[in-house]
């Protein structure tokens, strides 16, 4: 079996029979790792409490068939400031489980894994922290995140008939988001198309999109009201671009995964 080192950043923790855990880790090196930390909840164990959801960690592990196994770990970054805060926390919460659904590969990705670190980073950083702001960064890391791994939402152009969407808007027609074909609609092509899931949105959803998508983590915002309609459109395109999350968390017994600890 062969050792390696890397940096990663701890995504879930689960605890696993007696005193185990099994960690998935966004890894820069080797990208989504999943590793079982040996003794972990024993009180004298080596590990400590440095395992949980969020830590940026140096990680000497050996592989295995199915799991890795984890021989050393030291935390580089707790992000203590993001889990103490209910509104940053849940934030994060959204941008672990947008790495989740989307690195389904074991490709590594040192951009995916520096989009995850500075996203972390502007959550527990940024001044104010409202509810809103962090919302705003969590959306800008999951529309950066998809442009990464090639699925950017198409914002400028309707998807059938091509055209120009903010001038559509400022003639006052209703715009659609088609999260299947990864898009916006016009309202003519949208009754033409069997387009299921096509949702209307407000006009100004396409251009807090495309700032989202162009600003700095650290700056991201969303104007008063529009918060709702760009998390909809978010939450669509990740869904229907997910190659599916099932990580081996999911194969493992059931009955030995402890479910309050997810
Ligand atoms: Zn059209």
């Amino acid at each position: 079996m062969a050792l390696y080192r890397t940096k990663g950043i701890v995504l879930r923790s689960i605890r696993y029979g007696e005193a185990d855990r099994i960690l998935d880790l966004y890894t820069r090196e080797r990208g989504l790792v999943s590793a079982i930390a040996k003794g972990i909840r024993r009180t004298k164990s080596r590990f400590g409490g440095r395992l949980e959801p969020l830590s940026c960690v140096d990680l000497l592990a050996y592989e295995g068939r199915t799991l890795d196994t984890v021989t050393q770990v030291e935390v580089l970054r707790s992000f203590r400031g993001v889990r103490e805060d209910l509104a940053r926390l849940e934030a994060a919460g959204a941008i672990l489980s947008t790495v989740r659904a989307l690195s389904g590969g074991d490709e590594a990705d040192r951009r995916l894994f520096n989009l995850l670190y500075h996203a972390l980073d502007a959550l527990e950083t940024r001044e104010g922290g409202e509810a809103r702001d962090n919302d705003a960064v969590a959306s800008a890391f999951a529309l950066k995140l998809c442009a990464l791994a090639g699925y950017a939402p198409n914002l400028d152009a309707c998807l059938q008939c091509g055209r120009d969407l903010d001038e559509a808007a400022e003639e006052g027609l209703l715009l659609h988001y088609a999260p299947d074909l990864g898009g916006a609609l016009c309202a003519g092509c949208r009754s033409e198309s069997r387009v299921g899931d096509a949702f209307p949105i407000p006009p100004a959803t396409l251009g807090a999109l495309r700032s989202l998508m162009a600003c700095p983590l650290k700056s991201a915002c969303l104007e008063n009201g529009l918060g709702g309609a760009v998390r909809r459109v978010v939450s669509a395109h990740v869904a229907a671009h997910a190659p599916g999350n099932a990580t081996l968390l999911t194969r493992l017994p059931a009955s030995r995964l402890d479910p309050r600890s997810a």
